[in-house]
């Protein structure tokens, strides 16, 4: 559960107005409204198909609305120069994606070369994420699963990004390493006072890293409370369903150990 400060208030960084989109007419994301304060940490959960990456492509317009609209800092992204809003947006994927003929070092500096932005400071981007600044001239299979998904975190925080979108980024990792990544992004998220939306099928690690969980269902929002406020079961039905989980595991943690 959460001990931290509660987030001084920016206003409202990222807002969904009834957003709906629609694949073969049906609704992946179904007029959904929310709005995010600057400097949150979010967690956005809820089981497979119920509309999760749509709404984050959406953001930096790897997808487009049907019908409604998003804004970033107020401004709907739609309306914004692509390049200036995707430098301003971090974006992390499950399967990292790094290019296997290039080094780390060329790795993370590419989108920002891509961008014609300044050259990134590479030692300061590895450590940033605690990698050793000697992986710098590494190629990625010269890595761990974990080791590349820090590489993809520094990929996305090279930039002036003040935005962090992580889709899924540990689905494929073991618990040790899957928990300490979550507790590299919640660090980075603070030191760079960051607004991040994190994708997780994994309940625990919402209610562990997360200011605010906001759960998922056929493209609404069933579900929008603080880890707290799920853990005392302050939220809909639907939504409460998927605590049932991590509460008997809990449970069964403490039974086992007396
Ligand atoms: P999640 O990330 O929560 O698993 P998605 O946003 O990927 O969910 O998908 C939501 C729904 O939209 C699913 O029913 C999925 O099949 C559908 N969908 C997503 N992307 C596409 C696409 N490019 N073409 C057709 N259907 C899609
Ligand atoms: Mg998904």
């Amino acid at each position: 559960m959460s001990t931290r400060p509660p987030v001084r208030d920016r206003g409202p960084a990222i807002v969904f107005e009834q957003v709906t989109k629609r694949y073969d007419g049906v609704s992946a994301v179904d007029a959904l409204s929310m709005s995010i304060d600057a400097g949150t940490f979010v967690a956005l959960v809820g089981t497979s198909g119920s509309g999760k990456s749509t709404l984050m492509r959406m953001i930096n317009r790897l997808d487009q609305p049907d019908q409604g609209c998003v804004r970033l800092d107020g401004c709907d992204v739609q309306q914004e120069d692509v390049i200036k809003l995707r430098r301003s947006i971090g974006y992390v994927f499950q399967n990292v994606g790094l290019f296997p003929h290039m080094t780390i070092a060329e790795n993370i500096a590419i989108p920002r070369r891509i961008a014609g932005a300044e050259p990134v400071d590479i030692g300061a981007a590895l450590e940033r994420v605690g990698l050793p600044a000697d992986f710098a001239g590494r190629l990625p299979a010269q890595l761990s699963g974990g080791q590349q998904q820090r590489v993809g975190i520094a990929r996305a925080l090279a930039g002036q990004a003040s935005y962090l979108l992580m889709d899924e980024p540990f689905g494929a990792l073991d618990p040790v390493t899957r928990d300490q990544l979550g507790h590299t992004c919640r660090r980075l998220h603070d030191e760079l006072g960051l607004t991040t939306i994190l994708v997780t099928h994994d309940m625990a690690e919402a209610l562990l890293l997360a200011d605010r969980v906001i759960v998922l269902a056929r493209g609404r929002i069933v579900g929008d409370a603080t880890p707290r406020e799920m853990l005392a079961g302050k939220v809909g039905t639907e939504a409460d369903a998927m605590m049932a989980v991590p509460r008997a595991q809990a449970a069964r943690l403490a039974e086992l150990g007396g």
